[in-house]
């Protein structure tokens, strides 16, 4: 049934074969599918567990065995695009000739909707902590040598802590160490560390625990969700990016990878809302990274501001929408990313479809 839907949307599916030398073993995936990249290939090995996952648009194929033999504990992934296949390439711990891969496991060699997938957690380690402003935190985690894992941008995460004997999970979004470090494709390749701003809540479930743990303590991160695609950035002239608190984390990685890699990019303009100057996240990175870059402009506009401050201050608004919403011309191609608390977010929906933007050029991040 799977395989007839694929065939409808134009996909065919997946398959895998194996080899081996002396030294390896070879997992080769024929994905049948374009624009398959590293970002597409999450592969864990957990204890008895090899599982690597395939994301092909709604779905994944699975490859789930316990291996015949053991392996070392990092193995390299290659995509070769133009015959569409992946190549996960494990090292052999002793030099013995695999009769099989292994055993299989749940879903192995299946093509599933990814929804039915439920998530896959791997424990990272907790590397280092540092405070950004009174509430935020930088987190930085990393994932073990034996996982394969690239955080997509615009994509969020589940964090998973056991608090009082239950598992709690909530979702966090990744962000880039800093906003000046430059976006270089070989040096995410093989990145290991998974970076994330969090704002600790005296009073929430989650955060006052995680903001508890030691370094070299555990986190369980998950695959990555979210429905936010690099497609929507082709041909983009002006980005707008409305965010309000920690709905600012979507836009690191945003504003990295468009001032990075979108050649038709004119202008980025960056309105965030706080609710006093503290608040800010990364304020003199962000007026650093304007100065720096022409094309970029940062406004920030407080909710509840001292009598010192002599910026826009209020909520969102028409007027603070009509003042900074200015296309670089008439029939530019626009995208307008937006998140924030729930009621930011709807209604600066509501105010960006009053002002005549269409659904595709905005684009809302929600769980
Ligand atoms: P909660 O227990 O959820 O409480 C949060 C606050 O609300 C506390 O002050 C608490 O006292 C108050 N509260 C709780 N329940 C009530 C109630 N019934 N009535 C009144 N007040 C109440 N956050 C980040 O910091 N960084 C990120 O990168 C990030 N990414 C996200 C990505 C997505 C897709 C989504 C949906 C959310 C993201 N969040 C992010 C928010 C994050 O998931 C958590 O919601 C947040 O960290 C709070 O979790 P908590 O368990 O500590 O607090
Ligand atoms: P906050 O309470 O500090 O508020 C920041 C600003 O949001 C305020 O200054 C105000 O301008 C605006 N705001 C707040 N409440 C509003 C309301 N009722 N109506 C209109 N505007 C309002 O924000 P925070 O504590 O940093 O919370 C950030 C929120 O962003 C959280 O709810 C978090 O879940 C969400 N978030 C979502 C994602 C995602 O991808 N969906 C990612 C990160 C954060």
């Amino acid at each position: 049934q799977v395989a007839d839907t694929l065939a409808k949307e134009g996909c065919s599916s997946p398959s895998y074969d194996w080899f081996q030398t002396d030294s390896s073993v070879t997992i080769v995936i024929y994905t049948k599918q374009k624009d398959i990249n590293l970002d597409s290939v999450i592969v864990d090995h957990q204890d008895d567990s090899f599982r690597a996952e395939i994301l092909i648009k709604d779905y994944s194929y699975i490859i789930h065995v316990e291996l015949s033999h053991e392996i070392e504990e990092d193995f390299s992934v290659r995509v070769v695009e133009n015959v569409r296949k992946i190549e996960i390439v494990l090292k052999k711990k002793e030099n013995a000739s695999w009769k099989r891969l292994g055993h299989p496991l749940e879903n192995h060699n299946s093509l599933i909707l990814r929804k039915d997938t439920g998530l896959y957690y791997r424990k990272c380690r907790l590397i280092s902590k540092e405070g950004v402003t009174h509430d935020t935190k930088l987190f930085c985690l990393m994932l073990p040598p034996s996982t394969h894992l690239q955080v997509p941008v615009g994509q969020h995460v589940y964090l998973k802590l056991t608090i009082t004997g239950t598992e709690i999970v909530k979702p966090y979004t990744p962000v880039s160490d800093s906003l000046l470090s430059e976006f270089k494709e070989p040096v995410l390749l093989n990145n290991k560390y998974i970076y994330f701003l969090i704002k600790i809540y005296p009073a929430g479930l989650f955060t006052p625990e995680l903001d508890q743990l030691q370094i070299g303590d555990f986190v369980s991160i998950s695959n990555p969700e979210g429905s936010f695609k690099i497609s929507q950035f082709q041909e983009l002239e002006d980005l707008f990016l409305l965010a309000a608190g920690t709905g600012f984390t979507p836009m690191v990685k945003i504003l990295n990878y468009a001032l990075t890699n979108i050649p038709s990019l004119r202008k980025v303009k960056l309105i965030f809302f706080n609710k006093t100057e503290d608040d800010i996240i990364w304020r003199s990175q962000l007026e650093k990274l304007a100065f720096k870059d022409k094309r970029f402009d940062v406004e920030f506009v407080l909710s509840a501001p001292t009598s010192e401050w002599n910026g826009k201050w209020g909520h969102i608004s028409p007027a603070l929408l009509s003042e900074f919403l200015k296309r670089s011309s008439d029939k530019s191609k626009v995208l307008i990313c937006i998140c924030g608390p729930t009621p930011f977010t709807e209604q600066g929906i509501r105010l960006l479809r009053d002002r005549n933007f269409s659904k595709e050029e905005i684009h809302s991040f929600t769980a």
